[in-house]
């Protein structure tokens, strides 16, 4: 069993070092390791093929199965062989994520059974998964015994069409995240016909791959809650701050009076309100942000949930804390996974009410069009060549999210991180998040702030920067290699990474158990991948002891051993806790084994800098004025968070100012 797994690995490697060395074709033959494995999965076929009434010896005919290794994990397909052809092939197995598979899954065996070859193009920004198939087909073809090289002719290339073509609408949105899909049915409410460029082949962007966290006040969920002591410190701390503004002393002293009220009243559970939101994010981004915007946020965010629950999300029936969220007013979907529930409930709703709004995919948008100092309308160029003239009667929103995966911008703009941020850094964010929008939009005159503050995610994958390996709540109990806890795991996210990077090869795990992981009855963690496929990877360790979860992580077993004491004593009565942890949430108890670890390091995650944009969404030039007709919501902005983007803000961000965005752009006339 060991040697399997490990074989797996060196499989891995060698698939992804084979990707990046030719970034072409990719032999299956190029290493021992891997035709090591592929005989296994030829044995298998042959079994398959025997019990299909066929044998792979005696007929090319008949059903194969193959197993590779994708972007999550297994990428299993079985593929029918008749009259020597590729006749049929089906994913038999997988967890590569969706959306951003689905393209692959559909076009890669389409395009292999038109043309007859695995050499067909790949879908860009879905390399591994592209790769999989291609390669897991390729190996089914073997074992029919058909000659692989006939089946590797590079596929013809796809006809470029080189014309412009005019497209109408009454607003135009630049990007389909979760600002982007907000703003579009905002608009399309309002009866405006809308057009959403997208420069992706899905629907999602960033948002879609968010730990799906929405921070909102909500007493009737958090007086669920107990509230410790630390926590009321938190409040007391935060209401000692010396005004700074005029607006930081008017919710100074409104929450001040809602803080004498609660305990006059006697009120049960966690304090909380917009308020206090706003006090809160503001302070943890050290008061650099723009307050006016950052409290209309927190008064929006609990509007933001009752419209999703209006439209079919479902939420879960208690808030919880979201790493770096600094209070437990983090709201999670209970029908959905992670942040594709958002994208997901926007789409079946624009659908299931028959509004006007298309889209233009694999449409990258390049230039707004300016007219007399407004934005009439965005150039776009599209994957098949054509360029798209789209004019918006009304408005355009930007909505292209931030730039975590251009490390030119941020090297050219990291203000926090000592120009560290090179490409040697992983980012969580998806390939497309490269900051087109902030370029476009500084082309056309708009104001950027902020645009030195990156925030690095501390609780990555080390290997990729995703976070999709994450088994439970981030917030649960931290330690390093050496066993031993490092950090209250509360704290803002700077803090944290700060922490974690301070740790040998900046390497700590997050420590759960069978009762708080967040895996489903099918074995999937909160993003849709197989638990068992990241064990084999070795992006997570499993032990029925700790002994064995400390000897299988590496971690020192007699210090890990301490720290979970520890942990379940702190857990029954959180105080004084040396790191200052103030409380230990629902889901980040650690009663019982079997023991789980993730294995986490710090990577880019959200740039705070953008475009500069008042409360009602407008975009503002250099001398504070609006620039008529563009409006800009979500991560393409800045001065909604300041130096540390709060854990779980910036759903309410992006969902909260894309519909203010679409609704705005709707109205506007010229
Ligand atoms: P936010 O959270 O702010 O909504 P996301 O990252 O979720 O941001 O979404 C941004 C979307 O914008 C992504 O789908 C991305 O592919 C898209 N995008 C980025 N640049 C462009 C561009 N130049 N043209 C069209 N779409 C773009």
């Amino acid at each position: 069993m060991r040697e399997d797994l490990s074989e797996e690995i060196l499989c891995r490697r060698n698939f992804e070092n084979s990707i990046l060395k030719a970034k072409g074709d990719i032999s299956l033959d190029h290493s021992k390791e891997y035709s090591m494995k592929l005989r296994t999965t030829a044995l298998t076929a042959a079994l398959i093929a025997a019990l299909v009434g066929s044998t792979a010896a005696a007929a090319k005919d008949g059903v194969y199965k193959s197993t590779t290794v994708g972007r999550n994990g297994d990428v299993t397909v079985q593929v029918t062989i008749k009259n020597d052809k590729i006749a049929d092939i089906q994913i038999a197995d997988w967890s590569e994520t969706h959306p951003i598979a689905d393209l692959p899954s559909t076009q890669i065996p389409a395009d292999i059974i038109k043309y007859q070859t695995t050499n067909v193009d790949i879908v860009s920004g879905a390399t591994l998964t592209s790769f999989a198939i291609r390669n897991a087909v390729r190996d089914c073809v073997k074992q029919a015994g058909l000659d692989v090289k006939a089946f590797s002719k590079k596929a013809p290339a796809k006809p470029m069409i080189n014309e412009t073509v005019e497209d109408d609408a009454d607003v135009v949105v630049i990007g389909g995240g979760g600002a982007g899909m907000s703003a579009a049915l905002a608009a399309a409410e309002k009866g405006k016909k809308v057009i959403v460029i997208e420069k992706t082949h899905f629907i999602g962007g960033d948002t879609c791959v968010a730990g799906g966290g929405l921070n909102a006040a909500d007493r009737a969920l958090e007086s669920k809650h107990e509230m410790t002591a630390g926590q009321v410190k938190i409040i007391e701390d935060t209401l000692a701050v010396a005004p700074k503004n005029e607006l930081h002393k008017k919710l100074l002293d409104a929450v001040k009076k809602q803080w004498a009220d609660f305990r006059a009243k006697n009120e049960k559970g966690l304090f909380d309100s917009p308020e206090f939101h706003a006090l809160q994010t503001w302070g943890a981004g050290d008061y650099v942000a723009n307050l006016d915007v950052v409290y209309e946020m927190c008064k929006l965010a609990p509007q933001t949930v009752e419209h999703l629950a209006s439209i079919g999300l479902n939420w879960e029936d208690h808030t919880t804390q979201y790493l770096g969220a600094l209070w437990p007013r983090s709201h999670k979907a209970s029908n959905y996974k992670a942040g594709i529930g958002f994208i997901e409930t926007y789409q079946n709703w624009i659908e299931k009410q028959n509004l006007p709004v298309t889209y233009l995919m694999q449409t990258k948008a390049e230039s707004l069009i300016v007219k007399d100092g407004a934005v009439t309308g965005v150039v776009a160029k599209s994957s098949d060549g054509r360029t798209h003239k789209v004019m918006a009667k009304n408005g355009v929103v930007l909505a292209t999210g931030g730039f975590s995966a251009n490390v030119e911008m941020r090297m050219k703009y990291d203000t926090i991180w000592g120009g560290k941020l090179d490409e040697k850094v992983k980012t969580t964010n998806v390939p497309g998040i490269t900051g087109d929008g902030i370029v476009m939009a500084e082309k056309a005159g708009a104001n950027l702030i902020d645009m030195g503050l990156i925030q690095l995610l501390p609780s990555t994958d080390p290997a990729t920067g995703a976070t999709t390996h994450k088994l439970g709540n981030s917030t649960c109990m931290f330690v390093n290699k050496d066993g031993k806890r490092f950090v209250n795991e509360l704290e803002r996210r700077d803090v944290l990474s700060k922490a974690a990077l301070a740790q040998p090869d900046h390497i700590f795990f997050v420590i759960t158990c069978d009762e708080t992981n967040w895996v489903d009855d099918e074995g999937r963690n909160s993003y849709g991948i197989k638990v068992a496929d990241l064990l084999r990877q070795k992006k997570v360790f499993r032990g029925d002891t700790i002994e064995e979860l400390a000897e299988n992580a590496g971690i020192n077993a007699e210090n890990l051993k301490k720290s979970i004491e520890y942990w379940q004593t702190f857990c029954k009565d959180p105080k004084n806790d040396p790191f200052g942890r103030a409380s230990c949430e629902r889901g980040t108890e650690l009663p019982k084994g079997p023991w789980w670890a993730a294995k986490m390091a710090p990577a880019v995650h959200h740039t705070m800098g953008g475009v500069q944009i008042n409360t009602k969404t407008q975009v503002l030039d250099k001398n504070g004025n609006v620039i008529p007709g563009l409006y800009a919501a979500g991560e393409v902005t800045g001065g909604v968070h300041g130096t540390n983007r709060v854990g779980a803000n910036a759903i309410p961000d992006c969902l909260s100012f894309g519909r203010v965005a679409g609704q705005e752009a709707a109205g506007f006339t010229r």
